[in-house]
C-alpha cells in the first residue's frame, strides 16, 4: 500500500500489545476501514491481574461488538471497609451503565479475536524487539520478521515500550509499593458469600499498610490481593504476608474459610507511573503503556479502553487527511486524556494521603450530592464539568467531608 507521497507500506497501522488497549485501537481502526497488524508476544489466553471493570467502559465496549456480560459476574458497585470500627460505605456504580468483574486470560482473548474478526491481521507469540520512527514511516523489528507502517500504536502495558526506549517513564511516588494476590475457589455458603455474589461489588477493606481487594468472580470464585503502600513488617515474605493480612481481615476470614486457593501466589511491584512521551512522531500510546495508576479504584482498563478509542479515532482521521506524519497530532486529545488520568491519579493520592476513606467516604451518607459526586469518578465518569469533588480534586482544594 502506498501513502500520498508514493511510499510503500506494509499496513496502514501496527498496533503493539494486544490487551485491551491494543485490541480495542486494533478493531476500531479496522471498523474504520484501515488495514491494521496487530503484535502480541503471548499466546492467548494467558494470564493478567486487572478484573474490576468501570462502568464508563460500556460506551467503548459497545463501539467493539462484544457481549461482556457473557458468563462473568455482574458488580453492581464498591465498598469500602473499615474493620476496627466495622464502617462500611457501599457506593452504588452500575446505575446507568453496567460493569462486571471478569477474568482476564478470556476476556482478553474475547478482545483480540474479536479485532481479528474485524479484519485485523493477528500474530500472536510475536515480540516487537525495536521500532523506528521517521518521518517517512515507522519501521518494526519482531523476533520473527520487519515490517513497515505509516503509524504506530505503543500498547504494551506496563512494559512500556516506547516510554522506556525513549527513558521517559517517570515515577508516582508516595502510591502503591507491591501487589500480592491469588485466587479461590468453592467459596462455601455463608450470608457473608452469598451477599457479595448477590451484589457482586467490590470489597476493599482498608489496613494499615495499605488495602485489600476481594473481587467475586463467577462460578463462587475470589480474586484477592493486598496492596501495600507503608513499610511492610520484614519478618515474613510476601506470601506469608497476603496470608497474615487476609487471616486478620474478619470478612476475608470468613469468605475463605474452607475455599480452595487455585491459583499461585503472584506479585506486581514496579507501581505508579506516567510515560511523558506519550505520543510523537508517526507514534501515540494508549494504556498502561502511557501510564499506570496504583489500582485502589479500578482505573486501568477502563483507561484502557478510553484512551485507546481516541487513540485510534484521532489516527484514522489523519490517515485521511495525510496528516499521519505531525508529531503534535494528539496534542490536543493528550490534554483531555490527562484531565481522566490526573483526576484518578489526584484522588488515589488523597486515598493513600488524607486518610479520605474515614474522612470523606464513611461520612458520604450524610451528604447525598458528595456520595454521588464519589460514585461517579469511581465509575469512570471522569469527563463531565459539573462534579464538584472532582473541579475541588483539580484545583488542589480540601475536599469537604
Ligand atoms: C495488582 C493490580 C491490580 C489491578 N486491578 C485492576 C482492576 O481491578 N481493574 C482494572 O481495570 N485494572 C486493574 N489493573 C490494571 C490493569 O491490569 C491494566 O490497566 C490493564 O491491563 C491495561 O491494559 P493494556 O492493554 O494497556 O495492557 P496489558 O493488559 O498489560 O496488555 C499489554 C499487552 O502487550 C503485550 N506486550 C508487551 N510488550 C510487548 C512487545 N514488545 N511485543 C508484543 N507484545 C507485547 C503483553 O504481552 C500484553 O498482552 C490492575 C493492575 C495491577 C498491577
Amino acid at each position: 500500500m502506498m501513502d500520498s507521497e508514493g511510499n510503500n507500506f506494509d499496513y496502514d497501522v501496527v498496533v503493539v500489545g494486544g490487551g485491551p488497549a491494543g485490541s480495542t485501537a486494533a478493531t476500531l481502526l479496522a471498523q474504520h476501514g484501515r488495514k491494521v497488524l496487530l503484535l502480541e508476544r503471548d499466546k492467548h489466553p494467558r494470564f493478567h491481574i486487572g478484573e474490576s471493570m468501570l462502568p464508563f467502559s460500556e460506551p467503548v465496549v459497545q463501539r467493539l461488538g462484544i457481549d461482556w456480560s457473557a458468563g462473568n459476574q455482574f458488580k453492581s458497585g464498591a465498598v469500602f471497609i473499615d474493620e476496627d470500627s466495622d464502617q462500611r460505605m457501599y457506593f452504588p456504580l452500575s446505575v446507568y451503565r453496567k460493569a462486571y468483574q471478569l477474568e482476564r486470560g478470556p476476556f482478553d482473548q474475547v478482545l483480540f479475536q474479536n479485532a481479528a474478526a474485524h479484519g485485523v491481521e493477528t500474530h500472536e507469540e510475536e515480540k516487537v524487539l525495536e521500532v523506528s520512527c521517521q518521518p517517512e514511516g515507522v519501521g518494526i523489528i519482531t523476533d520473527k520478521a520487519n515490517y513497515r507502517s505509516r503509524y504506530l500504536v505503543d500498547a504494551t502495558g506496563r512494559s512500556a515500550l516506547m516510554g522506556r526506549q525513549g527513558k521517559a517513564i517517570e515515577r508516582i511516588e508516595n502510591l502503591g509499593k507491591f501487589a500480592v494476590y491469588s485466587h479461590f475457589e468453592k467459596i462455601p455458603p455463608s450470608p457473608e458469600a452469598d451477599e457479595l455474589f448477590d451484589c457482586g461489588s467490590i470489597y476493599v477493606p482498608v489496613v494499615d499498610i495499605g488495602w485489600i481487594w476481594i473481587i467475586p468472580l463467577s462460578g463462587r470464585r475470589l480474586s484477592v490481593g493486598l496492596v501495600v503502600q507503608k513499610d511492610r513488617p520484614k519478618d515474613c515474605d510476601v506470601e506469608e504476608l497476603l496470608r497474615r493480612y487476609l487471616a486478620a481481615s474478619p470478612i476475608a476470614r470468613i469468605l475463605l474459610e474452607g475455599a480452595e486457593q487455585f491459583a499461585p501466589v503472584r506479585v506486581e511491584a514496579d507501581f505508579s507511573y506516567i510515560n511523558q512521551s506519550r505520543h510523537g512522531l508517526r507514534y501515540a500510546c494508549c494504556g498502561d503503556a502511557a501510564g499506570f495508576l496504583d489500582p485502589v479504584f479500578s482505573s486501568g482498563v477502563f483507561l484502557a479502553f478510553t484512551s485507546a478509542a481516541r487513540v485510534a479515532d484521532r489516527v484514522h482521521q489523519a490517515l485521511a487527511e495525510g496528516r499521519e506524519a505531525d508529531p503534535t497530532l494528539h496534542a490536543d486529545d493528550d490534554e483531555d486524556y490527562l484531565l481522566g488520568f490526573n483526576t484518578m491519579r489526584l484522588f488515589v493520592e488523597r486515598f493513600y494521603q488524607s486518610n479520605m476513606v474515614h474522612n470523606l467516604f464513611f461520612e458520604a451518607d450524610r451528604h447525598p450530592d458528595l456520595k454521588g459526586q464519589i460514585a461517579r469518578l469511581l465509575s469512570g465518569d471522569l469527563w463531565a464539568d459539573d462534579n464538584t469533588l472532582q473541579k475541588n480534586l483539580l484545583a488542589g482544594r480540601r475536599m469537604a467531608g
